[in-house]
C-alpha cells in the first residue's frame, strides 16, 4: 500500500514537472535530455547519431531518454530527430546501435531495408508531418536476406510465397555487385538513399536544406556504423 502512494506520488511529481514546463527548460540541467533539445539540423541530427553509435561500439552506451521522466514528456507529442530505416534482423535494433533514447527516432523496418510505396509513405511520414531532418538507410553485415536473394538468383529458383518480392526488390543490386554478397549490401543502401531523395515530397525538402538522406553500413563485428553515402 505504502508502496503504491509513493509510486503515485512519483508519478504525480513527474507529471507537475512537465506541465509546469521545467522537464522542457531545465532539463539538460538535470541530466533529463528534453524535446527542446533535438537536434533541428540534418548534420547535427547525424553527428547524434554518429556520437550514439560510437559510445555502442565501445560497450559505453549511456541508453538516454528512456526513463519514466521521458515517457511522460512524450505521451502528447513527439518530435524525433531522424528516421532509421533498417532492416528486420534482430542483431540491428536502431535504438540500440545509435545509443538513442524513447521518441528519438522513427523506425521503419523491411528485409534489407527494400522499399515498396507503403514502405516509401512510412519513411516521408517524418519529414513531411513531423519535421524529422534526417534520414539514414542502414544496411549491415552478413544480411541474411540479401545472402538469400543472391543465392536465389544465382539459382535462378523462386523463393516461396511473398519472400520472392524481397528478392525481386533486391534484383539490382544484385546485378550491379555481380555475386558479391557485401558489394550488394552496400549498393542496395545506396541505391535505396537515391530512391528516396527522387521521391517527390522528399526532394524540395532536401534542396532547400531541410533534410538530408545519409546511406550507412553496420558491422555486426565491429559495432560500428560507417557512412557509404
Ligand atoms: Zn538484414
Amino acid at each position: 500500500m505504502t508502496q503504491k502512494i509513493m509510486n503515485r506520488r512519483t508519478m504525480l511529481g513527474v507529471a507537475g514537472l512537465v506541465s509546469g514546463g521545467l522537464l522542457l527548460d531545465g532539463g539538460a540541467a538535470h541530466g533529463l535530455a528534453g524535446l527542446a533539445r533535438r537536434p533541428a539540423a540534418p548534420d547535427q541530427a547525424w553527428a547524434e547519431l554518429r556520437e550514439g553509435n560510437r559510445r555502442w561500439a565501445a560497450d559505453a552506451a549511456i541508453h538516454p531518454r528512456q526513463d519514466l521522466a521521458r515517457r511522460a514528456e512524450v505521451s502528447r507529442r513527439q518530435e524525433p530527430y531522424a528516421v532509421v530505416v533498417s532492416c528486420i534482423d534482430s542483431r540491428v535494433a536502431p535504438e540500440l546501435v545509435f545509443d538513442a533514447g524513447l521518441g528519438d527516432l522513427l523506425g521503419v523496418r523491411s528485409a534489407a531495408q527494400t522499399l515498396d510505396p507503403l514502405v516509401s509513405g512510412a519513411v516521408e511520414y517524418g519529414p513531411v508531418e513531423l519535421g524529422t531532418p534526417l534520414i539514414v538507410v542502414l544496411g549491415h553485415q552478413r544480411c541474411g536476406a540479401v545472402t538469400a536473394a543472391a543465392h536465389a538468383l544465382h539459382e535462378d529458383t523462386a523463393l516461396p510465397g511473398d519472400l520472392q518480392r524481397i528478392v525481386e526488390a533486391l534484383r539490382p543490386a544484385y546485378k550491379s555487385a555481380r555475386g558479391d554478397v557485401d558489394k550488394m549490401i552496400r549498393i542496395n543502401t545506396v541505391q535505396a538513399v537515391a530512391r528516396l531523395k527522387a521521391g517527390k515530397l522528399l526532394a524540395p525538402r532536401i534542396a532547400r536544406g531541410r533534410l538530408k538522406i545519409v546511406g550507412a553500413y553496420y558491422s555486426l563485428d565491429t559495432g560500428q556504423i560507417t557512412r557509404l553515402v
